[in-house]
């Protein structure tokens, strides 16, 4: 790739948890993943088109939606418009030279460094349980105190400054820690909850100490005496809250680099533009409403003149002219390239540097597909834009892309330069996919290569590599084990005079499987069967030995492992054991 790098992905993962029951969930301690995007390294350039290509499924939407952060990074790093420079120190730091540290790195450059997990009804109720016991502590313990050492009337106006400290305090760390993801906003909800926590557990505490009765508050000698203490104790709790929760965030969002705030201005520079124009325009919002909010939202456009001329000119950009035709039109008043239109200059309006273009014509009439495309390398000649396409038409790909990658289940199994992809394959999941491509041309024709069975369930992907259950080549060390040996030879069996020999098979661990009371012909037969069938059930070829033990017969496996994505040409990259 001879372009400067303007998006990296390294080591980039999409894991989503699996929903248990209460039942489930008590007895399985370990959750399950769905692992929609595996651990995928790309490199894309400035202003380059890379394509991702593969079948439903296989990560590539979540990839791009993961990048922009639509849905949370689980693992990775990404690194958006760095510096050749630190991204040669990232490397030699991982791979353990270079003085620079690893973490310093991620911390302030990468986009998904330590990312936290979104707050689940568990963290609030931890959180309530901590307040709760802070409170009763914090309730009691001036109340004691003013009380007993002092000899003052319960809850008087020093206990309540000191009451009112523990809880602003309180709430400002809990509010501002991890698993909390804050913006510099967040001080104001942090202000309001300690405020509330505050009035609520001194009214709880008063009641709970039998100084007051429930509801007796408000007729009480106490509320009388001490408003003044009451009010000021409020103003100093809301003033704590924010002042310490704002050090604690801003400090916070110092050491975790581009989580937050700074996040939010690399946003503005990566854009999605979505599949389906008919469902991700609200038909309510008018098409000026629709463009502008992403300004609104933002804080820019300084005034409604300002956002008026930035919204016609992304109009205008997305090929709606005039622009003003179509200010205040609704989405059912358009047709669907019109709507695509709009969608784009959503995008567009707040002058990105990369889009991601999720199936953007797939939704649209053929007719209109070319006007669309044309348009974003328009786009791309004009502004410099980078992309990332994502598409299942590898057609497609082929007359928009610079590069393309393909994926399966998760991974990218091959990367290259369009042309190089598709005129020359490697890897057998990318001859498959160009083996459908239709050629314009009615004497020419493609044999085309079938794939066998359906996709794996991303949550319980093949070991070795996870392309084998499918794989037309695939040989002894491409991942199998006994359980699905097991299965071709029952199945190749089946209804032959072998099925009853092969009824009793057993996998007793993944490597290998055994034939009790096996008669003496049955390690013939299977040697028989690999040199008839191997070529149709691969599972057969991944059998290295076959050996006779109490009576019966044990067979051993190859071992494997998981393929690595390689450069084998240059510019070239294929992950897949022939290639080793
Ligand atoms: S490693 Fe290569 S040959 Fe083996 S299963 Fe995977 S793609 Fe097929």
């Amino acid at each position: 790739m001879a372009r400067e790098p303007y998006l990296v992905l390294r080591d980039f993962r999409v894991w989503f948890e699996k929903r248990r029951g209460f039942f489930e969930a008590l007895r399985k301690a370990t959750p399950e993943y769905v692992r929609a995007v595996d651990g995928i390294d790309l490199d894309v350039g400035r202003g380059e088109i890379f394509c991702l290509v593969g079948e439903s499924g296989c990560g590539k939407t979540t990839t791009g939606k993961g990048i922009l952060k639509l849905v949370p990074p689980t693992g990775g790093d990404v690194f958006v418009g760095v510096p050749k420079t630190v991204l040669d120190e990232y490397e030699a730091a991982k791979a353990g030279k270079g003085s620079a540290d690893l973490e310093t790195i991620r911390r302030q450059h990468s986009l998904s460094w330590k990312e936290q997990r979104p707050w689940t009804v568990p963290h609030f109720a931890l959180l309530g349980i901590l307040l709760g016991v802070g409170t009763l502590i914090a309730t009691t313990l001036p109340a004691f105190v003013t009380a007993s050492v002092f000899h003052l009337p319960f809850m008087d106006g020093w206990s309540y400054v000191g009451y009112g400290l523990v809880v602003a305090l309180l709430v400002a760390y809990f509010g501002s820690m991890p698993p909390t993801r804050p913006t510099p906003r967040t001080t104001l909800v942090l202000g309001a909850l300690a405020v509330l926590a505050f009035n609520l557990s001194t009214y709880l505490g008063l009641v709970f100490s039998g100084y007051v009765d429930a509801g007796g508050l408000y007729q009480s000698r106490v509320w009388g005496d001490q408003t003044l203490a009451m009010f000021g104790g409020n103003l100093l709790v809301i003033g704590v809250a924010v002042f310490v929760g704002r050090i604690l965030i801003w400090n916070r969002l110092r050491e975790e680099g581009l989580e937050g705030i700074q996040i939010r201005g690399l946003r503005q520079k990566l854009q999605i533009i979505f599949q389906d124009p008919y469902e991700s325009l609200n038909p309510k919002h008018s098409v000026y409403d629709i463009v502008a909010e992403p300004l609104i939202v933002n804080g820019l456009g300084r005034n409604r003149a300002e956002t008026e001329a930035r919204v016609e000119q992304a109009l205008a950009d997305a090929g709606l002219r005039p622009p003003k035709d179509f200010l205040f039109r609704y989405p059912h008043e358009l047709s669907g390239g019109q709507r695509q239109r709009v969608s784009i200059a959503g995008a567009l309006v707040l002058d990105p540097e990369f889009l991601v273009a999720d199936e953007p014509v797939s939704m649209l009439d053929v007719s209109i597909r070319t006007e669309i495309l044309e348009l974003l390398l328009e786009l791309r000649a004009r502004k410099g834009l980078t992309y990332l396409f994502i598409t299942h038409d590898l057609s497609l790909a082929w007359v928009l892309a610079d590069r393309i990658g393909v994926m399966y289940l998760g991974k990218i199994v091959e990367e290259g330069p369009t042309r190089e992809l598709i005129k020359n394959p490697r890897h057998p999941y990318t001859k498959a996919l160009v083996s459908v491509v239709p050629v314009p041309d009615p004497d020419r024709r493609r044999q085309r290569i079938i794939l066998k069975g359906e996709r794996p369930d991303p949550s319980d992907i093949p070991p070795g590599c996870r392309f084998h259950p499918r794989c037309p080549v695939a040989f002894e060390r491409c991942g199998w084990i006994a359980e699905e040996v097991v299965t071709e030879l029952k199945d190749l069996s089946a209804g032959t005079p072998e099925e009853g020999l092969f009824a009793g098979l057993r996998a007793d661990a993944p490597g290998a499987f055994t034939l009790p009371s096996a008669p003496p012909d049955a390690e013939a037969t299977i040697r028989r069967l690999i040199e008839d069938k191997g070529e149709e059930f691969r599972g057969l070829k991944a059998i290295r030995s076959i050996e006779r033990a109490d009576g019966g017969i044990r067979v051993s496996l190859h071992e494997f492992t998981e393929p690595e994505l390689k450069a084998i040409a240059p510019d070239v990259k294929v992950s897949c054991h022939l290639f080793a």
